[in-house]
């Protein structure tokens, strides 16, 4: 039972730009035991559980140790904590606008549970960079669920797609989303045309790599549908319920497990769903754009456009702060915005007005920790040029078929003589 010597037994409210570590106490001694014990390397975790699979595909290069007593490391370096089993770590990959910056991508969420599982909420432009920097283990990075079609919350589903089957998964990818007000303006509509698009890139893989991980399944559901159920398997559940945003098809996604709730917003104007339907939330997250006056200097827009696109189909700071100060989370999470210093805190001043309680502004790479007894808010550090992760044996093992596709004769006849490639060496060296 130790409060980390310059933390805090209570939480601390406010929280911008910088690393929270909120103190604790946490575990009886046979907690403490557990987590050391779960912090054992794959390798001697799987000598201990002879047949099973280690728990996590951990890449070379870094040791994952366990939280004790609740102390976090200040500072998150990917792939050196080992998640507790009642724990939920959810990490910002992209938390700006179409207009991408290099430190703020468009929108992405990447939550890994206790239990192993592991979620993607939307995959704008941009966002794959940050997720390829902690070197998951992709081979359970397969269910992917947006909000809408919006080019900054699925742009980069493509590059996840590839890149994953590249990176280690051997199965489909699922990708959960809403239907619209017409078919083709549904998500299965918008996932078949992406194979349509990307056929060329599809079969030029083909064969090369595991033949499951080039599927993709599509998972449409009613958009109006209110707190139903999308997904359940494993004591995880995910609903939806609508979201108000520029056309019907925008969509909220709650994820409940082991008795922590996450909500992902997605874009929305506040709406009576989310104020009925986030209740309970551990961690809330919600929109919290830019407000009209900062948006306008930043675009360069008249006051009316900005005020426009800021309060009636995004949702402004102080609305922002209504609806986090009504619903009270354990932590309010606003993002998807232009990013800089003078933005941000901009943005702060208006939340300040009216909300006091526990708030992080999200930016990408912010990882936010949360069990039942407290949730902690850092940044991660990530190398700015980063190895794939290692794969699995299930990866290695899985069937391809032969490739199938190769350029033409006529094309091959184009080879230049001035060049002999190096001798074959044999399968497996
Ligand atoms: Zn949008
Ligand atoms: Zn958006």
């Amino acid at each position: 039972m130790q409060a980390r010597p310059f933390g805090h037994s209570a939480p601390i409210w406010t929280l911008l730009f910088a690393t929270l570590a909120l103190g604790i106490t946490l575990g009886a001694h046979g907690d403490r035991i557990e987590r050391l014990r779960a912090a054992l390397l794959p390798s001697a975790w799987a000598a201990q559980h002879e047949g099973a699979p280690a728990p996590d595909a951990m890449p070379r290069g870094r040791t994952p140790a366990a939280i004790v007593d609740g102390v976090y490391p200040a500072t998150y370096f990917p792939n050196t904590e080992r998640l507790g089993a009642d724990e939920m770590r959810i990490t910002a990959l992209g938390t700006g606008m179409p207009n991408q910056a290099k430190r703020a991508a468009s929108i992405a969420y990447y939550v890994e549970l206790g239990n192993g599982d592991k979620f993607i909420f939307d995959i704008g432009l941009g966002s794959m960079v940050n997720l390829f920097a902690l070197r998951p283990d992709f081979s359970k990075i397969d269910k992917v669920f947006v909000s809408h079609l919006h080019v900054d919350h699925v742009g980069d589903f493509m590059g996840l797609h590839v890149g994953s089957w590249l990176s280690g998964r051997y199965t489909p990818i699922h990708v959960y989303g809403p239907s619209g007000s017409s078919p083709e303006l549904g998500t299965k509509t918008f996932i078949d045309g992406m194979k349509m698009a990307f056929q060329w890139d599809i079969h030029s893989r083909t064969g090369a790599l595991p033949d499951a991980g080039g599927q993709i399944e599509v998972h449409e559901f009613d958009f109006r549908q209110e707190n139903e159920v999308v997904y359940r398997e494993n004591g995880v559940t995910i609903r939806s319920w609508p979201a108000i945003h520029i056309l019907d098809g925008s969509v909220t996604y709650s994820l409940e497990w082991n008795g922590l709730k996450y909500v992902f917003g997605g874009d929305t104007y506040p709406n009576k769903w989310y104020m009925k339907y986030a209740v309970g939330a551990d961690v809330a997250s919600h929109e919290c754009f830019l407000p009209p006056k900062a948006l306008a200097e930043y675009f360069g827009w008249d006051l009316n456009q900005a005020t426009f696109v800021s309060t009636r189909v995004h949702t402004e700071p102080q609305a922002f702060a209504k609806v986090m100060a009504t619903l009270k989370p354990r932590l309010a999470v606003g993002y998807h915005t232009v990013q800089s210093p003078e933005n941000n805190a901009a943005i702060m001043d208006e939340v300040r007005k009216i909300y006091d309680g526990p708030l992080a502004v999200a930016r990408d790479l912010m990882v936010i920790n949360v069990t039942k007894e407290q949730i902690v808010v850092r940044m991660a550090v990530v190398d700015d040029y980063v190895l794939p992760p290692d794969v699995t044996e299930g990866y290695i093992k899985a069937p391809r078929i032969a490739p199938q596709n190769y350029p033409s004769k006529e094309t091959m006849a184009g080879k230049w003589e001035g060049y002999t490639p190096p001798p074959m060496p044999k399968k497996g060296q």
